[in-house]
C-alpha cells in the first residue's frame, strides 16, 4: 500500500512531507515513491500520518460489557427519578446489567431498594469506580445458584446480604456470562479513534483470558495489538507478536493493603522474571505504601505507577529516585474533575492527576484512559492533557497544562516502552492514523472526528468517507 502526499513527524514534532510505502505488516519506504502494479494508493493530501494510538491502560472486556449495558450515573441519569425510570424501561426478562452509578443520586442503594423499584428480573448495578456491584434478590438468587464450583472464600465474597458486593467483577462476569461480551464492537471502536493497541490492565488477567483474546484475534474479532498485565501466573504463558506479556498488577484499597512483605516479595519475583510490576494507586496512602514498598524490593526502575490520581509535591521527588513511572488519565479531569473541585479539599487540587510536574522532573509519563470506567476517547484525554478543563467548563490545576505534543506523545509510546514516542520510521510496525489535516491544524483542535484512516499491521481497520 502507498500513501501519498503525507505529512510526517520527527522527533522534535517538526513537519515534513513524504510517500509512505507498506509492506508486509511494515514501514517499507519513505521518500517520493511511484505506485507500483495494483499497488493501492491512498492520497494523503498533505494530512498528517501519525503512528497509532496506544491506550496504556484499559479493560477492554469491562468495555465491550458496557456497550451491552444501562447508564445508571450522570451525565446520562441525574436524578434518583430518573434512575429507577431507566431500569424500568429497558425490554427483556434476563439480567440488566447497569452502570455508571455515582452515590450523588442516591447514598445507599442496595437489594431492598432494586426490589422495590426496579424491575422484576435480575439486575447488577455497577459503581463508576468499578469496585462495588449492588444486586437485587433475583440477581443474588441467580449467582449463589451458580457458585458452586467457587471457593469457600469466593462464596463468602457473594454471600452481603445488603446485596452490595466489592471486589467481585471478575467473579459475577464469570457466573453471569450468558453470551460473550460484544468484543468486535467495542475494537471497531478504538479503531475509529486511531488506537492501534491496547495494554489491558484488568487485575484478573490470567491464562484462560490469554487464550480467549488470543482466540479472538485469531477470528479478527479483536483488530488491536494487545499487551496482557495482570496476574502473577501470566509469566508463564506462550505470547505471540499481537499479543505480549505486560506488568504484573496489584489493586491496591486503602481499607485492605496486602501485607508489606508480601507486596515486597510479590515486586522482587516480578523483577527476577524481567516483568514490570503496574500498582493501582489513586490514594496518597496507596502511594506512600507503594514507594515504601518499592524502596524494600530495590528494584523498582520501571515500575509503573497506575493513575498516580494524588501525589503531594515531596512525592515527585521520590518517584524519580526510584526511576518509577506514571500512567494516568487526564480524562479524568474533564470527566470527574467537577466532582474533584466540589469534593477533594482545596488544599490538594493542585496534586490531582499531574502531568506538567511530572514531565518537568523527568518521572517517565504515559496516558490510557481507563475504559471503561474512563471515556475511552484518547483525543479528549489528550484534549483535557493541555486544557484542564472540566466537563462544567472549570479548570482543575492550570499549572499541569502541558502541550499537545506532550499530550500526543501519552498515546504514542510503544506497549512494551510506553514513555517514549513511536516514529513513523522504516521498519516500523504499519500500525498507522491517517488524520484529516496538518497537526498545526489538528494541535489546536485536538478531537477523535480528525481521525479518517486506521491501519494496523498494514491492514486497513477503520475508514471515514
Ligand atoms: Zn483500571
Amino acid at each position: 500500500m502507498l500513501l501519498k502526499d503525507t505529512e510526517l513527524l520527527d522527533s522534535k514534532f517538526r513537519p515534513y512531507s513524504t510517500d509512505i510505502r507498506l509492506s508486509a505488516g511494515k514501514v517499507c519506504e519513505l521518500g517520493s515513491l511511484s505506485p507500483w502494479a495494483n499497488e493501492e494508493v491512498i492520497e494523503a493530501d498533505n494530512c498528517v500520518v501519525i503512528p497509532g494510538l496506544n491506550d496504556h491502560h484499559a479493560h477492554l472486556v469491562s468495555y465491550a460489557a458496557s456497550l451491552n449495558s444501562v447508564k445508571c450515573g450522570p451525565p446520562e441519569v441525574s436524578s434518583i427519578e430518573d434512575l429507577i425510570i431507566t431500569l424500568n424501561q429497558v425490554p427483556g426478562s434476563d439480567w440488566l446489567r447497569g452502570i455508571g452509578f455515582h452515590e450523588s443520586l442516591c447514598a445507599n442503594i442496595d437489594r431492598v431498594w432494586l426490589d422495590q423499584h426496579g424491575p422484576k428480573r435480575p439486575v447488577r448495578i455497577q459503581h463508576r469506580s468499578g469496585r462495588l456491584w449492588v444486586l437485587n434478590s433475583l440477581g443474588l438468587e441467580l449467582i449463589r445458584e451458580r457458585a458452586d464450583a467457587l471457593t469457600g472464600h469466593e462464596r463468602r465474597r457473594l454471600s452481603e446480604t445488603s446485596g452490595r458486593l466489592y471486589d467481585v467483577d471478575e467473579l459475577i462476569s464469570n457466573l453471569t456470562r450468558a453470551e460473550p461480551p460484544p468484543l468486535m464492537t467495542a475494537s471497531q471502536k478504538l479503531a475509529s479513534f486511531g488506537v492501534t493497541g491496547v495494554n489491558d490492565m484488568t487485575p484478573a488477567n490470567d491464562p484462560a483470558s490469554l487464550t480467549w483474546f488470543s482466540e479472538l484475534q485469531d477470528e479478527n474479532k479483536l483488530l488491536q495489538k494487545v499487551m496482557m498485565s495482570g496476574r502473577p501466573e501470566l509469566s508463564e504463558c506462550r505470547f505471540s507478536d499481537t499479543l505480549s506479556l505486560g506488568s504484573t498488577k496489584v489493586h491496591l484499597h486503602d481499607y485492605d493493603l496486602p501485607d508489606f512483605p508480601d507486596f515486597v516479595d510479590l515486586i522482587k519475583k516480578s523483577h527476577r522474571q524481567s516483568r514490570t510490576v503496574a500498582v493501582h494507586c489513586v490514594t496518597e496512602v496507596a502511594l506512600v505504601f507503594t514507594l515504601s514498598a518499592m524502596r524494600a524490593a530495590g528494584c523498582s526502575k520501571d515500575n509503573r505507577i497506575e493513575h498516580a490520581s494524588v501525589i503531594p509535591p515531596e512525592l515527585i521527588r521520590q518517584l524519580q529516585e526510584l526511576e518509577l513511572a506514571v500512567v494516568t488519565q487526564p480524562n479524568f479531569v474533564h470527566e470527574k474533575g467537577d466532582t474533584y473541585l466540589k469534593e477533594v479539599p482545596v488544599s490538594e487540587h493542585d496534586y490531582l492527576y499531574r502531568c506538567r510536574s511530572l514531565i518537568d522532573e523527568n518521572v517517565p509519563l504515559a496516558f490510557g484512559t481507563d475504559l471503561p470506567f474512563g471515556k475511552p476517547n484518547p483525543w479528549s484525554a489528550m484534549r483535557a492533557a493541555t486544557d484542564r478543563q472540566t466537563g462544567g467548563g472549570n479548570v482543575l490545576n492550570s499549572a499541569e497544562c502541558i502541550t499537545p505534543e506532550q499530550a500526543l506523545t501519552g498515546f504514542l509510546g510503544a506497549l512494551e516502552s510506553p514513555f517514549e514516542a513511536r516514529q513513523v520510521s522504516i521498519g516500523a510496525d504499519a500500525d498507522l492514523c491517517l488524520l484529516d489535516a496538518p497537526w498545526h491544524e489538528v494541535r489546536m483542535d485536538l478531537d477523535a472526528r480528525h481521525v479518517k484512516l486506521t491501519i494496523i499491521g498494514g491492514e486497513v481497520v477503520y475508514f471515514r468517507d
